[in-house]
């Protein structure tokens, strides 16, 4: 078990926070601040707990010099104080002495934010990545800002950068924040000790991208069903007719071992949802074959009842990728029944890897429905996968 801040003496220590305030911003304003919102817990704990409280984020990219003024974390400094009702003080350095100072000056309880962690990654427009690579000059230099590092990023915790394992790699106490922790108890709970019948439900465009979690579910999960674009590559394994589906042509083989070794396990859509083109107009339906000039958008109403009539017994619920282009109007039905079935289940722990599912989700209306929607796309991924979270992996263990 990693060690969490209710582990750690944060009384009047300098305590250096690895945030996730990635947020979407336009024209210089914050678009959707909840990934903010979603640090407060910690952030406040330290307040009260009287630490001096230095956080740091990456926003975005950097691919050039060009990008700095853009992707600048001072809007979210401001944001950030009106959410909190309290001073932030901003540093617009990512290393230096303002930046030395003003840590040094702080007093207990008060709050820094230094700028974007990424601006590391380029310096006099040459590309160094030093924050995305790990440099280990960088992280020894955060982590002799501060006494403790508290890691509460999850949407990076998959990644090994100098702003999470850098830092915890060279500081002697180190815990994870609120944000963390619950999301590592929920995936838990989710996805390494199911209550039984646990059903995955996997969907999205490629095949490709989801082998890891096909692989690591197959041997925890009693049923997985699978929807999306990838189905097709799996109806064309079984040798239907796909029409202008998505299919990945190199996969044919790996579908048909899956659906060999999983012995009845794999639950596919028994319809489809078509349209002679790539686009938002009144679909047809077809059966498991798709006439030759069409392509399947989504899954049919007999695909969403069959795959409801599997989720109705369920007691864990893990979820990864939608049914079909949810984001067309005409072909969000199969994700909005799914996620319905899911919504309704009584007393079934229910849980939503982050990304285009939880983006559907919310968008949809069902964002208070689950029993957790991961905050972290690819890092909630890797864990459905099985592998090892770096960022979360270095971290003292209790
Ligand atoms: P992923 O990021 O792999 O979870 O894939 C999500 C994307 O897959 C969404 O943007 C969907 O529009 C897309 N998608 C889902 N089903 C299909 C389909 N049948 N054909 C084409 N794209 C699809």
């Amino acid at each position: 078990m990693k060690k969490t801040l209710n582990d750690v003496n944060v009384n009047g220590k300098t305590v250096l926070v690895r945030v996730d305030f990635n947020v979407p911003i336009k024209d210089g304003i914050i678009t959707d601040d909840n990934r903010i919102r979603a640090a407060l817990p910690t952030i406040n704990y330290l307040i009260e707990n009287n630490a001096k409280i230095v956080l740091f984020s990456h926003l975005s990219r950097i691919k050039e010099e060009a990008d700095k003024s853009k992707k600048s974390l001072q809007p979210i400094s401001k944001k950030l104080e009106e959410i909190l009702g309290k001073k932030v003080l901003f540093v617009n350095q990512t290393r230096g002495t303002e930046l030395e100072t003003s840590i040094k000056n702080l007093k207990e309880g008060e709050v820094l934010l230094f700028e974007n962690t990424r601006f590391e990654d380029v310096k006099n427009n040459e590309v160094v990545k030093f924050e995305s690579k790990n440099n280990e000059e960088l992280g020894k230099y955060w982590a002799s800002l501060g006494d403790v590092f508290v890691n509460d990023a999850f949407g990076t915790a998959h990644r090994k950068h100098a702003s999470n394992v850098g830092i915890a790699s060279n500081i002697s106490e180190s815990c994870v924040g609120f944000l963390v922790q619950k999301e590592l108890e929920m995936l838990s709970k989710g996805i390494d000790k199911p209550e039984h019948p646990f059903v995955a439900i996997i969907g999205g465009a490629k095949v490709s991208d989801k082998i890891g979690v096909i692989d690591n579910l197959l041997k925890k999960a009693d049923k997985i069903i699978i929807g999306g674009g990838m189905a097709f590559t799996f109806f064309k394994a079984q040798g239907h007719s796909i029409g202008k589906s998505l299919c990945e042509e190199d996969k044919i083989d790996l579908a048909k071992s899956y659906l060999d070794k999983a012995e009845g396990k794999i639950v596919l859509p028994v319809d489809s949802a078509t349209n002679n083109e790539f686009k938002d107009s009144k679909p047809s339906f077809a059966g498991l074959d798709l006439p030759e000039d069409q392509m399947g958008l989504d899954i049919g109403p007999k695909s969403i009842d069959l795959f409801q009539s599997i989720l109705k017994d369920a007691k864990t619920v893990a979820w990864n990728g939608p049914m079909g282009v949810f984001e067309f109007e005409n072909f969000k039905n199969g994700t909005v029944g799914v996620c319905e079935a899911i919504a309704n289940l009584d007393g079934a722990f229910t849980l939503i890897g982050g990304g285009d599912s939880a983006a559907a989700a919310i968008q949809l209306g069902y964002k208070d429905k689950f029993t957790h929607i991961s905050t972290g796309g690819g890092a909630s991924l890797e864990y459905m996968e099985g592998k090892v979270l770096p960022g979360v992996d270095i971290i003292k263990n209790k």
